[in-house]
């Protein structure tokens, strides 16, 4: 265990760091990352960002992404920075499981680890814990940890405030989630005036589409939406072959289920995808709907109240199954 004090006096002193977060990183993941990395450099520490798999194209502009260890392509050069590394800061995340192979390499690393998330139920793998529920994305909790915690706002440079900037803004799905708070919005504010040029960042992840992505949500949206309206839900299920038919790359499909939840009944949206080895399931919710309970009960899975993930091993046509026959177990609450 580590006390504040002592992270304090740790990070007083150069040390070798290793930032992680959960795989396929969203911008949340990269955000909060990239945003404690650009502090950290600051201070003369010898700090890298490994992402357990790529990313999409969309957020590959952030300050400090040149620098990112990308595990799977570079797994020898990253198990050597985790073996010798002082500190692992783990962000976005709070089960090893979430960074697939690297989490045996973390788990063995004899680093302090340094959990920040904003997920439910954290496993016991952390020496030090700045965790909260309530914060809407854990750039929020980078920032305020930096502030509040190492009270060192005046690090918080244009490069930390961009990344803290675009990590907030793609978690709170653009400022319009419930736990979008006003104080959310105070930090969002400084973020700007230290720096953050908050229409570029906007720019830079949703209006940077490949054509292909354009084209393959107009193809989700006519041919692949099914709506249950007994049931207030609504499932775009894509397979193997869509995905190819689209040079359907990371990142694509990011967003498509929020055009699902956009229907005005619709409480309860599912983007359900055939990958390569298996089915994985992207559930949004309006309101009290637990969209994590369905995918930690039926999914493997978990994740926010409004935002949630799983995955199965069945095939896509048992999957879709599956989750139509799970609806009549929530109907209280999706029929209201
Ligand atoms: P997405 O649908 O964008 O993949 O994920 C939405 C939210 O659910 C994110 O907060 C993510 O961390 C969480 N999530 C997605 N997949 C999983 C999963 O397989 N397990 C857990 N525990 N959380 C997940
Ligand atoms: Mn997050």
């Amino acid at each position: 265990m580590l006390d504040t004090a002592s992270l304090i006096n740790l990070l007083a002193q150069p040390q070798k760091i290793v930032i992680t977060t959960h795989h396929k990183p969203d911008g949340d993941a990269m955000g909060s990352s990239l945003g404690l990395y650009n502090y950290l450099i600051q201070l003369g520490h010898h700090a890298t960002v490994i992402t357990p798999t790529d990313y999409p194209e969309f957020l590959s502009w952030m300050p400090g992404n040149g620098d990112v260890v990308i595990y799977t392509d570079n797994i020898a050069q990253a198990d050597e920075l985790i073996a010798h590394a002082s500190l692992i800061f783990c962000l976005d995340f709070n089960a090893l499981g979430r960074i697939n192979e690297m989490g045996e390499k973390v788990g063995a690393s004899a680093a302090y680890k340094v959990m920040i998330d904003h997920h439910l139920e954290p496993a016991d793998f952390d020496d030090y814990r700045y965790w909260d529920i309530n914060a809407c994305a854990t750039a929020q909790l980078v920032y305020s940890f930096i502030v509040n915690v190492l009270d060192n706002k005046k690090l918080v440079n244009a490069d930390v405030a961009t990344c803290l900037y675009t990590g907030i803004m793609t978690d709170s799905a653009s400022f319009r989630l419930p736990n979008t708070t006003s104080a959310v919005h105070r930090i969002v504010a400084d973020l700007i005036d230290l720096g953050a040029v908050n229409w570029r960042i906007h720019e830079l992840v949703y209006n940077n589409s490949s054509e292909n992505r354009v084209r393959f949500l107009g193809h989700c949206l006519v041919n692949r939406l099914e709506v249950y309206n007994d049931y207030n839900t609504a499932v775009i299920a894509v397979n193997h072959q869509d995905l190819e038919d689209f040079d359907v790359v990371t990142g694509d499909t990011e967003g498509v289920v929020n055009y699902a939840l956009s229907i005005s009944n619709v409480r309860l949206a599912a983007f359900i995808v055939e990958r390569k080895d298996k089915i994985k399931l992207s559930l949004r919710s309006k309101g009290e709907f637990p969209a994590n309970d369905i995918c930690k009960k039926y999914f493997n899975g978990g994740g926010h109240r409004n935002a949630a993930g799983g995955t199965s091993t069945d095939s896509l046509e048992q999957v879709i199954n599956q989750f139509k026959l799970i609806l009549p177990k929530y109907k209280n609450l999706l029929i209201q």
